[in-house]
């Protein structure tokens, strides 16, 4: 695509951020910390709008963000909300209620259940335990949160949004990025989750944004992709070339079915519920126990169950149907085909009651994507190319299920703004082959490990406790300031 020679910004950026997601913004407060502050970030969204999933931050995203800037790791910890359950108050009549002191509120747990409602795994909630257990903790807040926390921690005009770019092509020494403005507004379908309808977030002081400049297309040394995992960038990087078929996003052979708010529950269903599953939990998931010989299979369905008030409950099925399954069925279609899955898995008539419960206003579905990290060409770099880059979801997006998507992001932040700095330091910044060998360390440190993680991603829900307990001391314990430093 040829670029435009209108509307260019005079300015030559050293680094120019393709994407205002948690990776993108990590990836500018780690340069700007290491005074590397000739850098813009770009987002396609018109407005920063309350878009988006709860994250879950793990001790190595935590670990990573520390080392990308304290005040980050500070700001996003507050930012963080706190589970625990509410101290359990005695009641008046209770004989007891005189001389036993009020109980502490309890640290509460994720439980993972069989379909027996035996726990096959427990997954801490608080900060604490995690801390005690591999030296930092776990903060859970929205991506919105996330992505603000992080935007407030950049001088405003480093952050623009409307700005969708559309593609980067060599400008003799240096990158181009064109852009579209004012494009249709588009909420990424692959990563936001829209959990309701909401309405833009008013820009004031606090909120800063810049979408105003007159610049539509930019000039810059170095290109980072951090535009999610429907990458414009890697598309433009991929077409034409020996990777097309890995430019778009697979699909990952499950599809998200759910509805979280069902109200008026009857009481039976939700007795039989909390007697057998919950048992005081807000929140579980329940799957066929892998221990049983005939459940050792990776395509089995996984319901996650969230209690709200009173009667009402909420459902996330994953559920490993065909991708051409989902489009174009009415909400009633789906329900009957999440109910399809359930039954052909042996899941207990409760849970099929539940879900033809299901609002069909509020229920939604939608596939699982993956950027597959096995790819290879020739032992050719598959995350660079000259002075592009690709991290976060750009370079390996997944399905959730291991909760390690930002986690991972804040590694790649963490690793290829220490080699940036490096050759901004190394005045190399007209040295493509200097370029190209840092490249290739972030590409060699991060895909193999990558690897490990889109595995355990894809199979965790059949590993027995010992396998989920070294995979988390892996993931979890690793000295992740040194083996960045070491870079
Ligand atoms: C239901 C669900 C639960 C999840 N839970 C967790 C969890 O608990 N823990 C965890 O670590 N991860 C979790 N994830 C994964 C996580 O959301 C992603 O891995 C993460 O958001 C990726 O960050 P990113 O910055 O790479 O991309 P994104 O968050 O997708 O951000 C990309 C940004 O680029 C912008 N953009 C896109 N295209 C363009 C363009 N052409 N030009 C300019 N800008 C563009 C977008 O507007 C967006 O702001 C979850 C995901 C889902 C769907």
């Amino acid at each position: 695509m040829s670029v435009k020679q209108d509307f260019i910004s005079p300015q030559v950026y050293d680094v120019l951020i393709v994407g205002a997601g948690p990776v993108g913004l990590a990836t500018a407060i780690a340069l700007y910390r290491r005074s590397i502050k000739n850098i813009l970030v770009i987002d396609r969204a018109s407005e920063f709008r309350r878009v988006g999933q709860v994250i879950d931050l793990l001790p190595n995203g935590l670990k990573s963000l520390k080392y990308i800037d304290e005040l980050a790791y500070n700001k996003v910890k507050e930012a963080g909300f706190e589970f625990r359950t509410p101290p359990s108050h005695n009641h008046p009549d209770d004989k007891d209620s005189a001389i036993e002191p009020e109980k502490p509120p309890q640290k509460r747990a994720w439980h993972h259940k069989n379909l027996q409602g035996k726990i096959i795994r427990s997954i801490p909630l608080d900060f604490e335990t995690w801390f005690d257990r591999y030296g930092e903790g776990r903060v859970s807040l929205s991506w919105f949160d996330l992505q603000t926390t992080l935007r407030n921690l950049l001088p405003s005009e480093i952050v623009r949004a409307n700005h969708r770019c559309v593609n980067v092509a060599e400008d003799g020494t240096w990158m181009q990025i064109s852009c579209d403005r004012n494009s249709a507004p588009a909420t990424n379908p692959f990563a936001h989750w829209e959990m309701q309808k909401t309405d833009a977030i008013a820009i004031d002081s606090t909120d800063k944004v810049t979408s105003d400049s007159p610049e539509k297309n930019f000039r810059a040394k170095l290109v980072v992709a951090a535009d999610g995992i429907n990458s414009t960038i890697r598309q433009v990087l991929y077409n034409n070339s020996d990777l097309s078929q890995w430019a778009k996003p697979q699909y990952s052979g499950f599809c998200a079915i759910g509805c979280l708010q069902i109200d008026s529950v009857p009481d039976e269903i939700i007795q039989k519920l909390e007697n057998k599953y919950f048992q005081g939990d807000r929140l579980i998931t329940l799957y066929q126990d892998p221990t049983q010989s005939d459940s050792q299979y990776l395509e089995q369905p996984r319901i996650i169950l969230i209690r709200q008030q009173e009667n009402t409950l909420g459902y996330l099925l994953h559920a490993p149907i065909s991708l051409d399954s989902l489009p174009n069925k009415s909400a009633k279609e789906k329900i009957e085909l999440a109910v399809n899955v359930l039954e052909k898995a042996n899941f207990p008539l409760i849970f099929i009651r539940l879900i033809k419960l299901s609002n069909p206003e509020t229920l939604f579905s939608r596939p699982y994507y993956i950027h597959p990290t096995t790819i290879s060409i020739d032992s050719k770099p598959v995350w660079s190319s000259r002075r592009v880059v690709l991290v976060g979801d750009a370079a390996h997006g997944m399905p959730p299920f291991a909760a390690q998507g930002v986690n991972q992001g804040f590694e790649d932040a963490a690793s290829i703004a220490t080699l940036i700095a490096k050759i901004i330091d190394n005045n190399a910044l007209d040295n493509e082959k200097a370029i190209a060998n840092e490249f290739s360390k972030y590409e060699q440190i991060r895909r193999s490990f990558m690897m490990k993680i889109q595995e355990a991603t894809m199979k965790n829900h059949v590993w027995s406790q010992q396998q989920w307990e070294d995979y988390s001391e892996m993931v979890y314990s690793r000295n992740l300031q040194q083996l960045i430093s070491n870079l």
